[in-house]
Protein backbone atom coordinates (compact mmCIF):
# COMPACT_ATOMS: atom_id res chain seq x y z
CA UNK A 1 0.00 0.00 0.00
CA UNK A 2 1.45 3.35 -0.85
CA UNK A 3 1.87 5.94 2.19
CA UNK A 4 -0.05 8.90 2.36
CA UNK A 5 1.28 12.16 1.18
CA UNK A 6 2.96 14.74 4.13
CA UNK A 7 1.05 18.00 4.03
CA UNK A 8 4.34 19.63 3.05
CA UNK A 9 4.97 17.29 -0.25
CA UNK A 10 1.05 18.60 -1.48
CA UNK A 11 2.64 22.31 -0.88
CA UNK A 12 5.68 21.78 -2.25
CA UNK A 13 4.43 20.20 -5.32
CA UNK A 14 1.49 22.89 -5.40
CA UNK A 15 4.02 25.85 -4.74
CA UNK A 16 5.88 24.45 -7.94
CA UNK A 17 2.73 25.18 -10.03
CA UNK A 18 3.01 21.50 -11.96
CA UNK A 19 0.12 19.57 -12.20
CA UNK A 20 -1.03 17.19 -9.09
CA UNK A 21 -2.72 14.62 -12.07
CA UNK A 22 -0.50 11.73 -11.15
CA UNK A 23 -1.31 12.39 -7.08
CA UNK A 24 -5.49 11.79 -8.15
CA UNK A 25 -6.68 8.99 -6.01
CA UNK A 26 -3.52 9.11 -3.31
CA UNK A 27 -3.86 9.96 0.68
CA UNK A 28 -2.96 13.25 1.79
CA UNK A 29 -2.74 14.00 5.40
CA UNK A 30 -3.90 17.41 5.91
CA UNK A 31 -2.14 20.05 8.03
CA UNK A 32 -5.14 20.08 10.47
CA UNK A 33 -5.76 16.69 11.42
CA UNK A 34 -7.43 14.31 9.27
CA UNK A 35 -6.26 12.03 6.15
CA UNK A 36 -8.47 12.78 2.83
CA UNK A 37 -8.33 11.68 -0.58
CA UNK A 38 -6.94 13.99 -3.70
CA UNK A 39 -9.83 14.62 -6.21
CA UNK A 40 -11.23 16.84 -8.79
CA UNK A 41 -13.35 19.55 -7.21
CA UNK A 42 -16.60 21.04 -8.88
CA UNK A 43 -15.49 24.56 -8.60
CA UNK A 44 -11.53 24.10 -7.50
CA UNK A 45 -9.13 22.33 -9.69
CA UNK A 46 -8.22 19.90 -6.50
CA UNK A 47 -9.27 19.01 -3.20
CA UNK A 48 -8.72 16.76 -0.78
CA UNK A 49 -11.42 15.18 -0.10
CA UNK A 50 -11.69 14.41 4.18
CA UNK A 51 -13.96 13.79 7.15
CA UNK A 52 -13.91 15.93 9.87
CA UNK A 53 -15.67 15.47 13.43
CA UNK A 54 -17.29 18.24 15.35
CA UNK A 55 -14.87 19.55 17.72
CA UNK A 56 -17.11 19.57 20.53
CA UNK A 57 -17.30 15.48 20.19
CA UNK A 58 -20.75 15.43 19.68
CA UNK A 59 -19.82 12.34 17.47
CA UNK A 60 -21.77 14.17 13.96
CA UNK A 61 -19.20 15.41 11.29
CA UNK A 62 -19.13 16.67 7.69
CA UNK A 63 -17.25 15.64 4.55
CA UNK A 64 -15.25 18.67 3.64
CA UNK A 65 -13.08 19.07 0.35
CA UNK A 66 -9.85 21.11 0.92
CA UNK A 67 -8.20 23.02 -1.12
CA UNK A 68 -5.25 25.75 -1.38
CA UNK A 69 -5.39 29.11 -0.31
CA UNK A 70 -4.31 32.51 -2.36
CA UNK A 71 -0.96 31.53 -1.30
CA UNK A 72 -0.23 28.20 -3.10
CA UNK A 73 0.27 25.12 -0.47
CA UNK A 74 -1.68 24.73 2.90
CA UNK A 75 -4.77 23.24 1.68
CA UNK A 76 -6.69 24.51 4.77
CA UNK A 77 -9.72 26.38 2.93
CA UNK A 78 -12.65 24.01 3.53
CA UNK A 79 -15.92 23.35 0.83
CA UNK A 80 -18.75 22.10 0.24
CA UNK A 81 -18.83 19.42 -2.02
CA UNK A 82 -21.01 21.55 -3.92
CA UNK A 83 -18.80 24.52 -3.85
CA UNK A 84 -20.00 26.20 -0.36
CA UNK A 85 -17.11 27.82 1.14
CA UNK A 86 -17.50 26.64 5.13
CA UNK A 87 -14.20 28.03 6.40
CA UNK A 88 -10.45 28.27 6.79
CA UNK A 89 -9.17 25.65 9.17
CA UNK A 90 -6.24 26.83 9.98
CA UNK A 91 -7.98 29.52 12.14
CA UNK A 92 -11.23 27.70 12.62
CA UNK A 93 -12.17 24.35 13.91
CA UNK A 94 -15.73 22.57 12.59
CA UNK A 95 -18.87 22.63 14.53
CA UNK A 96 -21.37 20.60 13.43
CA UNK A 97 -24.38 22.41 12.48
CA UNK A 98 -26.09 21.73 15.67
CA UNK A 99 -22.99 23.20 17.79
CA UNK A 100 -22.47 26.40 15.86
CA UNK A 101 -24.24 29.34 16.84
ZN1 LIG B 1 -21.55 18.90 17.42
Amino acid sequence: MTKPLRPEELDRRTDSGKSLDLWLGRKVILHFGPTGTLVRHKTRKYAVRARVGCHRGCGRGQTVYAVSGLHAGAWCYVYSRAGKYLGNMRDDVYNCGHHRS
